[in-house]
């Protein structure tokens, strides 16, 4: 509930002058539970920040993210600890996420024994079916994440992850780190595993095939600001937010028949340190009128399952 968030960057020679950067502003959106909601966007547009707002592992700046009606930042304690248990997530990366000190058993094992489930002894047990889950096998228990491709390395990523039982979960890019010949696979498996646990994913993705693939539901962002939220059904709607029509078109894509009519998206980005007035994507936007320069849209609904930020919609 307008959640924003900024950070201090540093600008100028060596970094010698700071300024705020608006990762995420003023930004609603809902999930609904047992849903995976798509967020995409160029790299820099704050997806996984407001990601990482969602399931409290940042504290906003302005706003709320609310669980169950829980407000995140507001819990301590025994209370945190239990949230914690619920929101989960799988990094992009699942090198730098595993400690390369730690036996991919004890790696997994860590989970429940912070969270008091059960005794080192009796996790053991938990490690072998939750490796069995993922498609790995028990003699993994006992090597080292270097001894892993990068793709059983993110089954181990996932694993760790639903170890607790989460119920929201947050996936920040979790296949574009991977070999295109086994995103699928790992895709695929996420897809099981949220069908088995019922669980509710928050996955985000700059790649719009992917998203394609998984979400029931999309939100684009766009410098910080969330501009389009349509079911995933939709994706050839003709009421498609400008900037959503330029990603699409964008997109690789391979059969050119196939290929949405809209002009690609128009010169770089600009930077979120010096955002465009009224609607951030008028500089790019090859709709934009007078007002698009001075009147910031704001994100309503322009079909009953469709939420639009522009003054054209
Ligand atoms: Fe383009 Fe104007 Fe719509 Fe923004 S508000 S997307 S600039 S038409
Ligand atoms: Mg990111």
């Amino acid at each position: 509930r307008g959640l924003s968030r900024s950070f201090r960057v540093a600008t100028g020679f060596l970094g010698a002058g700071k300024r705020s950067l608006l990762a995420v502003d003023d930004v609603c959106l809902d999930v609904a539970q047992g849903e995976v909601l798509g967020l995409v966007g160029e790299s820099g547009c704050g997806k996984s920040t407001l990601g990482r707002l969602a399931v409290g592992l940042l504290r906003p700046s302005a706003g709320a993210a609310l669980f169950e009606g829980h407000d995140l930042a507001s819990l301590k304690g025994e209370g945190l600890r239990r949230m914690r248990r619920r929101l989960q997530i799988i990094f992009q990366d699942p090198v730098t996420s595993l400690n390369p000190r730690l036996t991919v058993g004890s790696a997994l094992a860590e989970p429940f024994i912070i969270h008091g489930v059960c005794t080192r002894r009796q996790a053991a047990a938990k490690v072998s079916s939750l490796l069995e889950e993922v498609g790995l096998g028990p003699e993994h228990a006992s090597r080292y994440p270097h001894q892993f491709s990068g793709g059983q390395r993110q089954r181990i990523g996932i694993a760790r992850a639903l170890a607790l039982r989460p119920s929201l979960v947050l996936a920040d890019e979790p296949v574009s780190a991977l070999d295109v010949s086994i995103q699928a696979q790992v895709l695929n498996l996420l897809m099981d595993l949220r069908q088995k646990l019922g669980l509710t994913y928050v996955f985000v993705a700059h790649d719009l095939a992917v998203v394609r693939h998984m979400a029931d539901r999309v939100a684009v962002m766009y410098l910080g600001g969330v501009v389009d939220v349509f079911a995933a059904q939709d994706f050839a709607d003709p009421a498609m937010h400008p900037y959503t029509a330029a990603l699409l078109a964008s997109a690789p894509q391979a059969d050119p028949a196939r290929r949405p009519a809209a002009p690609p998206v128009l010169g770089e980005t600009p930077s979120p340190l010096d955002p465009p007035t009224g609607c951030r994507f008028h500089p790019r936007c090859p709709e934009a009128a007078a007002i698009c320069r001075q009147k910031r849209p704001a994100l309503r609904p322009v079909t009953p399952r469709r939420l639009c930020a522009c003054h054209f919609r």
